[in-house]
């Protein structure tokens, strides 16, 4: 027994960057997998052929806001709906991830942290040291993305009623979302480009400046990890002081002065455990000194939660898009309609008439599948 909690108390510092690592780079290849697969799916539908490609339903992770309408609906309504289930999935998981294993998914998982984590590191280089912001400027620049969070909360939580959600989910803009979001980045406007330029002109000034101060998902997750019961600990017999861990930490907390980090900030990255000298004395633990969470357990757990979920969605109808290809082929032949836009609401439309529409099409996708299955069994018993 004593050997059993010896080995979850004893951290090799060396490994914990490695497991992350390797964690972020796996998300991270799967994530340009997924975006290669969608731009060939939308590139056979522009060119008129239904796509031989499937559509990777993970695309519906970029699609964050419509997921929130999805959750509010599904709560209000119990109704799951089908346009992009996926999102709504991955939404859950993302947020269980913050409930049970802090905020996590921005150092982890997020693609984005893993790009500023670079963006860091060339202002280290350029600036030989990493320039601290006071924090009578860092306070308030913080609350931006629980400000951007609230914004977003109030216009979908408060204001939208079951009927402006349904009217949404089901809407031309809504179904075409994925598609419009590859077109942004694909056909970027001048001003959006320059506005990622100065976003990633500012991360390089100011480290972590887009999660710090402006992701409102972040936001969301920071406010949540709180109920964590995971946390980095810190035992006062055996620190030394030396600061080793604030002096690691990316995001400007002191370990060295806690004995529990209880920051909204803290991002599980564990940068703070490997820094530190001393066996044992800094930890991400559930309780103190015991139930520390190895890092390769860790890794396991957070990627567990992606793959499993995703795998239970599929088995049990919750993962693809109820959106036949039929379907998708009519919305691109078609964007240039203007209740396909978006400008500041969704245009007005016919929803009944819509989706009496979208069922006829995708009657007529089943007729034609089930001809040329008949055609190729004919085909064969000939
Ligand atoms: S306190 Fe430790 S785990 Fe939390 S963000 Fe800082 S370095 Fe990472
Ligand atoms: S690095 Fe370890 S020993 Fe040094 S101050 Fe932090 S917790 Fe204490």
């Amino acid at each position: 027994m004593h050997k059993f909690i010896n080995y979850f108390q004893n951290i090799n510092p060396k490994s914990i960057q490695i497991h992350r690592r390797i964690v972020q780079y796996l998300f991270l290849v799967t994530t340009v997998l997924i975006g290669l697969q969608f731009s060939v799916f939308v590139n056979q539908l522009e060119n008129g052929i239904l796509p031989t490609v499937s559509r990777p339903p993970g695309i519906e992770a970029f699609l964050p806001i419509s997921s929130l309408i999805s959750l509010k609906y599904w709560l209000l309504t119990g109704i799951f709906n089908r346009v992009h289930p996926s999102g709504l999935i991955i939404l859950l998981i993302i947020l269980s991830t913050a409930i049970l294993l802090k905020r996590g998914f921005c150092s982890w998982v997020c693609p984005f942290g893993l790009l500023t984590e670079h963006l860091n590191r060339l202002h280290h280089f350029i600036f030989r040291k990493n320039i601290r912001i006071p924090r009578w400027l860092d306070y308030p620049m913080r609350s931006l993305k629980y400000l951007l969070l609230a914004f977003f909360l109030w216009g979908i939580v408060i204001r939208m009623n079951a009927f402006a959600l349904d009217y949404f989910i089901y809407s031309p803009y809504n179904m075409v979302a994925d598609i419009k979001m590859l077109y942004f980045f694909k056909n970027i406007s001048t001003f959006a480009f320059w506005v990622l330029v100065a976003l990633a002109v500012l991360s390089i000034l100011i480290r972590n400046f887009w999660c710090r101060y402006l992701c409102p998902y972040g936001a969301l997750l920071g406010a949540l990890s709180l109920l964590s019961v995971f946390k980095i600990h810190r035992n006062n017999q055996t620190c030394t002081n030396c600061q080793q861990c604030t002096r690691a930490c990316p995001v400007d907390i002191q370990p060295h002065k806690a004995t529990t980090v209880l920051s909204d900030e803290c991002h599980a990255c564990l940068k703070c455990v490997s820094a530190c000298p001393e066996k044992n004395t800094l930890y991400l633990s559930g309780f103190k000194q015991t139930g520390v969470l190895k890092p390769w357990i860790y890794a396991v757990t957070i990627s567990s939660l992606f793959l499993g979920g995703s795998l239970l969605a599929g088995a049990t109808g919750y993962w693809q898009t109820g959106i036949s290809n039929n379907e998708y082929l009519f919305h691109v032949q078609n964007l240039h309609l203007p209740f396909y836009q978006h400008n500041g609401e969704i245009p007005a439309y016919n929803k009944d008439a819509w989706l009496r529409m979208m069922a006829e099409i995708r009657k007529s996708q089943s007729a034609m599948s089930r001809n040329y299955a008949n055609g190729e069994s004919s085909n064969n018993n000939n």
